[in-house]
C-alpha cells in the first residue's frame, strides 16, 4: 500500500515541522522575555509556541492509537494429521480445506490423512513506532 506510506510520510514530516517552528517559536518567546520583560510580543511567541507543541504532541498520539488499532496481517494453517499414527504437518490454507476433510494418504503408513485443526497466526513484521 504505497499511498498509504505517502500519507504517513506527509504527515511526519508535517509534525516535524510543527515541533521545530514550536520549538523556535518558545525559544524567541523565551529570549524575548528575558530581555524586554513580558510583553506583547515574547507572550505571543510563547504561546505560539504552546500551541504548536500541544498540536504536535496531539497528532502523534492520534497516529500512535491508529497504528495500534490497525489490523495485523495473519495467515490461515491448516494442520493435517494421520488418523493411525499421529504424523502431523502443517501448510498454508487452501480454499476448500474445512476440518475433518481428508486429503489423502500418510506418507509414512498409508493411514488417512485429514484436516484436524484450522487457524489464523499473527505475521510478526517491524514495528513502526
Ligand atoms: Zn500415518
Amino acid at each position: 500500500m504505497p499511498k498509504a506510506t505517502h500519507i504517513l510520510a506527509i504527515f511526519v514530516v508535517v509534525v516535524v515541522l510543527c515541533l521545530i517552528f514550536s520549538l523556535f517559536s518558545l525559544t524567541m518567546g523565551v529570549a524575548e522575555f528575558q530581555r524586554a520583560g513580558p510583553n506583547m510580543g515574547s507572550l505571543t511567541w510563547i504561546l505560539l509556541g504552546i500551541i504548536g507543541l500541544v498540536t504536535a504532541l496531539y497528532a502523534i498520539g492520534q497516529l500512535a492509537t491508529r497504528i495500534s488499532k490497525m489490523p495485523k496481517p495473519k495467515r490461515t494453517i491448516t494442520v493435517v494429521r494421520c488418523a493411525n499414527c499421529n504424523f502431523q504437518e502443517r501448510r498454508e490454507f487452501k480454499r476448500g480445506d474445512y476440518v475433518g476433510k481428508k486429503v489423502g494418504k500418510c506418507v509414512k503408513c498409508d493411514g488417512e490423512l485429514f484436516i484436524e485443526l484450522i487457524y489464523s497466526e499473527v505475521i510478526k513484521r517491524r514495528r513502526i513506532i
